[in-house]
Parts: C-alpha cells; structure tokens; sequence
C-alpha cells in the first residue's frame, strides 16, 4: 500500500470511512464514535465530505429545505449529542396531521385527521431544518473525536482486508466503507452495486410561506389529481409548502409570477390557511425512486439515499435513512464486542436482510398512496380516496398509522426504540 492519508500512525486503515456527511452519513458516523469513545480502542471513524455546508447564523431565516422528524430519528440524533444543538427556537413540533382529497371538503368529516394525542405521545414529530440536521450531526461527531476530511470520492478498490479510496483530499484506506453519499452514489456506483431507479415524472416544488391563518402545529397535505400539496408547520410561524406535481403542471407552476403563484397555491390548497405569501424563493426537486439491488458488497455499505429514494409524500427519507444508520451501528458494536472485524461478511449480511426487509413494505405504500391517492382516477383510486374517510373512523386504523408515521414500528435499532434520552451500549 502506499503512503496514504486516512491511516493510523502505523499505517493501518481507518476503522470505518463514510463516504457522504449529509443527516444520515453524519449520524452513521456519530453513533459509532460515541459508542467507542471509551471503549480501550475506540474505533477509527472519518467522514469524507465534499460540501460541508456553512452553519446557520442565529437569527438567520429559517431554510427552506426542511424535514419531518420522527420519534425515532428524534431519539437516535438524542443519543449522539446532536439534538440538543439544534436551536429549539428552530424546531417545530407538530401535533396534528390533516390529510384529504380534494373531492372532499378540507374542514369536513371526511378529513383524515391524525392527532398525536389517540396514541398518547406529546407530537407526532418535528420539523427541522435539513442544513441543521447535517451541522448537529457532523458536531456531535467531531465532539466524540471524529474527523471530518474534506473532499469528494472518485474511485475506490475493494481488497480482501481493506478498502482503498481515491479522494480529492489524497488515498484513503478502511476495513469497512459506507456509502452515504446519497442518490447519485459514487460508492454504489465504484463498487458496480446495480440499482432500480425511474422517475416518478413529477417536480417537488418546496418554498417557505406566510399564511393568513396560523398553521396550528398541523401538517395539512390535500391530494390532488396531479400531485400533493403539504403544508409543514415552521417554528417562526411560516410553513413549508412541498408541492409535488405532474412534469408539465410543474413547470407552469415554476414559470408563473409570485403573485399568480400565491393565487395557485390559495386554490389548490382550498384556502386551508388562508392567503400565502412567498417568503422564500421556489427550489424544485425533480422526483425519482430508487433501490439499489443490493446494500452491501465486500467489506462495503450503503444508507440513506445511497440505498433507496422514496417519494417525499410521507416525509420519510431522513427518517429510514437514520435507522439504516442505527441498524448497521449496532451490528458493527455487537461484532466488535465480540472482538470481530467491523467489515466482516456475516455483519454486512445481516444488515441488509435486516434493512431490505423493513424498507420494502415501506417503499411500496408509499408508491401506492402517490398511484392511487394522488393520482388515479379508476376504481381503485376512487377506493383509496373513500378509505381515507373510512380509516378516520376507527381509532385503532389510526393508531396504526400513527405508529408508523412515529417510525416506532417494525424492527427497530435498539437506539430508536428507548424513550429519550437513549443511552448508547457501552463497549469494553
Ligand atoms: C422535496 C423533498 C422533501 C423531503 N422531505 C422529507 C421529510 O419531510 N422527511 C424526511 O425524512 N425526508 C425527506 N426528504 C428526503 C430527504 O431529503 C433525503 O432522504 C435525505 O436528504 C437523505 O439523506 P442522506 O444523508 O442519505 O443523503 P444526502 O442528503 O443526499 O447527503 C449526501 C451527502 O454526501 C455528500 N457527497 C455526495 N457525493 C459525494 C462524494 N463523491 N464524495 C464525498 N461526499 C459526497 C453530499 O455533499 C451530501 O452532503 C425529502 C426530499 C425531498 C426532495
């Protein structure tokens, strides 16, 4: 091996290299080096990241690119010291979900209404600036004695003990790598990991508004028959609009003026807060899913966008993204408890049985509510548009979706399933 940065003194390889500080690579890397940081050899963590973005100034305005946070990624950024660097003047918490078609009237019966109070919890999450996520994560890791390089993957060789890396910061080598570079994934992609990938023919038009009426720490999304219209409650009494709509009514939306957009928005969204006005510029994302065929190879990992893109309909791309983080942690800890390697097969196999099997119920509903609610307009979208009535009338549908949307169902990482704060194992 030649000389290489990313080594020990000794020349060995880092423990672990994530490829990718974005909220998933970040935590990923935070969680194994507060679960090691006074183990007798604690792991050798890096993050390698091209585009660390600058830290929010206070009183700035609130971002526009935000997410929903779930109860579990709410526990698992507790647990590595990242949560309570989130300015809590900047977190929302929301307590309601009201969701409809926009057959039905936005105040009526027919108004599926999630309340967090059914299942006995405080909120239903929080939302979250996105940038703030990344900079609490990227912190609470470099506080436990982690390295952040910067610099962006070009190229990397898989060997049978170790992993080189060629980066714009020099050569790297690690027993394990993790690909949290996100959906175009230069790991994924040097590793020749093949992937499913189409688009979902539609623009998410995201923008920070004013409203007439106050959003009553509810997150309002309207079905519609070209998209999704959401409405995210903000900490500074703004929301976030995430408009997900069909290419071609996209770009028209994209091309209108302020104020004719303003006007679209009042109609699309039944005038449910009111009159908006922009208080942010109009970013769009077009939309694509992706699962990558396989999550590992040897000595190899992906998380986060890396693995799987879902539609931003349910809010839940961080959320998934951080329990991959917390799973693949937890199984790295528990093999090293047992003095294994951190790149072993039998660990990477684990994971990915593990997290392919979660995600895929997941990733289907989430298809199905954007083909049949968001879209249709056969028998079956006429039956999942009445079914939104039908689940508003049990307590126990709703309890079950409400699980859910707090990411507390399924198999959880030991992490995500504590309430907070969650103490992280100790390692010897
Ligand atoms: C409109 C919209 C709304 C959304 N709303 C929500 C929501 O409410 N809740 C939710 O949970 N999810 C939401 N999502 C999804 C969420 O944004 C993503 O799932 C999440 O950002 C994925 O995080 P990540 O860390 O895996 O990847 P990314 O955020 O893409 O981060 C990847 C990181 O890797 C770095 N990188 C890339 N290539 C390289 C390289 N070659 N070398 C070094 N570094 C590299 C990048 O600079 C970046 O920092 C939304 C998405 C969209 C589009």
């Amino acid at each position: 091996m030649s000389e290489m940065v990313g080594t020990t003194p000794s020349g060995e390889p880092l423990d672990v290299l994530i490829v990718g500080g974005g909220p998933v690579g970040a935590s990923a890397a935070a969680l194994l080096q507060v679960a090691t940081k006074d183990a007798r050899r604690p792991l050798r963590v890096a993050v390698l990241e091209l585009n660390r973005p600058p830290a929010i100034t206070p009183g700035a305005g609130l971002d526009s690119r935000v997410s929903a946070l779930s109860r579990a990624s709410e526990r698992i950024l507790t647990a590595i010291g990242a949560w309570p660097l989130i300015p809590p003047s900047r977190i929302q918490p929301y307590e309601r979900m009201r969701v409809w078609h926009e057959t039905v009237q936005p105040r009526s019966a027919d108004v599926l209404e999630f309340d967090a109070a059914y299942a006995g919890e405080p909120n239903l999450g929080y939302i979250v600036e996105n940038r703030l996520i990344q900079t609490a994560a990227l912190t609470a890791f470099e506080s436990a004695g982690g390295t952040v390089i910067a610099g962006a993957l070009s190229r990397l060789r898989v060997h049978d003990h170790h992993v080189e890396l060629e980066t714009s910061a020099g050569t790297l080598a690690c027993r394990l790598v993790v690909g949290a570079d996100g959906a175009r994934s230069a790991v994924r992609e040097s590793i020749g990991l093949a992937a499913e990938s189409s688009s979902y023919g539609q623009i998410a038009i995201v923008a920070n508004v004013r409203t007439e009426l106050p959003h009553e720490r509810t997150a309002w999304q309207r079905f519609l028959r070209t998209g999704t219209l959401a409405f995210l409650p903000l900490a500074d009494g703004c929301s976030s609009v995430i408009w997900s709509a069909d290419d071609a009514a996209a770009e028209s939306l994209l091309a209108l003026s302020q104020s004719d957009f303003e006007q679209e928005l009042l109609r699309q969204s039944d005038a449910v807060l009111g009159a908006p006005k922009l208080a942010t510029e109009r970013l769009s994302f077009p939309l694509h899913k992706l699962t990558a065929t396989r999550f590992t190879a040897h000595r190899c990992a992906l998380i986060g966008d890396a693995a799987h893109v879902v539609h931003p309909l349910a809010g839940q791309g961080v959320n998934l993204g951080l329990l991959d983080a917390a799973a693949l942690c937890e199984l790295i800890c528990a093999a090293l408890r047992k003095r294994e390697d951190p790149g072993a097969q039998s660990i990477l196999r684990r994971y990915e049985r593990w997290r392919k099997s979660e995600l895929e119920p997941i990733a289907l509903a989430i298809d199905g509510f954007n083909r049949y609610l968001a879209h249709g307009v056969g028998p079956l979208s006429r039956m999942a548009q009445r079914g939104l009535a039908l689940v508003n009338r049990s307590d126990e549908v709703k309890r079950f979706f409400i699980t859910r949307a707090l990411g507390l169902a399924g198999e959880l990482p030991r992490v995500a399933r504590q309430p907070s704060p969650a103490p992280l194992p100790p390692l010897s």
